[in-house]
């Protein structure tokens, strides 16, 4: 909350963005997400007695142009944006519209699932070049701590990582379902050295669908 006081308290009005899609998901900023920090927010100004305007909005998606878009009417009638979006929605709005001061509610991690009610584990780095068909469908990029693809490095223990024991060892977890599998020959193919290139080795990347680009 303070960071957010920092960044907004220049201004007399925000418009506070929320986005339906995956901080929906994680209760991190839909709809509800976004009513619950507009009150605490106008509760904070109100007590310094500052006079403060919040909107509230939600769209479909903050990194699709095409929602982005509906915010045009609100926009001149606020000083700043506040968005809960991940940060490519961020991003989205500072593109669009590039007069206006657009800041960040959440720090957005990774590409994850949920594990449990209220857990969420990274599983993808968008590496760009996916082998999780060697891997038994567990991925050594995001799961291990190296990034080792050919074995694991010796030292986990009980199938736990050496790095962190709350984390599962990826190559424990590897083994165990090549071998529910009957792929176990599988471990014993080596994975060349893997091309960062597509992985953002070369700079923000990007994909062109010929067919579907105007
Ligand atoms: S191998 Fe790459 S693309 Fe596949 S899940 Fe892992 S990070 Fe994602
Ligand atoms: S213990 Fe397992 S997950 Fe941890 S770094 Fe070694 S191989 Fe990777």
């Amino acid at each position: 909350m303070e960071e957010l006081i920092q960044c907004i308290k220049p201004y007399r009005s925000i418009l506070l963005a929320g986005c339906n899609e995956c901080v929906t998901v994680c209760a991190a900023g839909g709809r509800k997400e976004v009513g619950v920090l507009a009150s605490a927010l106008k509760m904070h100004f109100m007590k310094e007695g500052k006079p403060f305007e919040i909107q509230e909005v939600t769209l479909e998606r903050q990194c699709d142009p095409e929602y982005v878009e509906q915010l045009v009417s609100n926009i001149d009638q606020v000083d700043a944006v506040l968005s809960m979006a991940c940060g490519c929605g961020v991003q989205e709005i500072a593109r669009r519209f590039h007069n206006k001061p657009v800041f960040p509610a959440l720090n957005t991690k990774f590409m994850g699932a949920s594990e449990r009610q209220g857990v969420w584990a990274e599983r993808c780095q968008g590496c760009g070049d996916c082998v999780l068909g060697f891997t038994a469908g567990i991925c050594p990029v995001a799961r291990c701590s190296k990034q080792l693809f050919n074995g694991p490095c010796g030292g986990s223990t009980n199938g736990k990582c050496e790095v962190d024991p709350d984390i599962d060892c990826a190559w424990q977890l590897i083994w165990d379902r090549l071998k529910a599998l009957g792929l176990t020959e599988r471990y014993e193919e080596n994975l060349p050295a893997k091309d960062w290139r597509p992985a953002g080795g070369t700079g923000p990347r990007k994909i062109i669908r010929e067919d579907m680009a105007s």
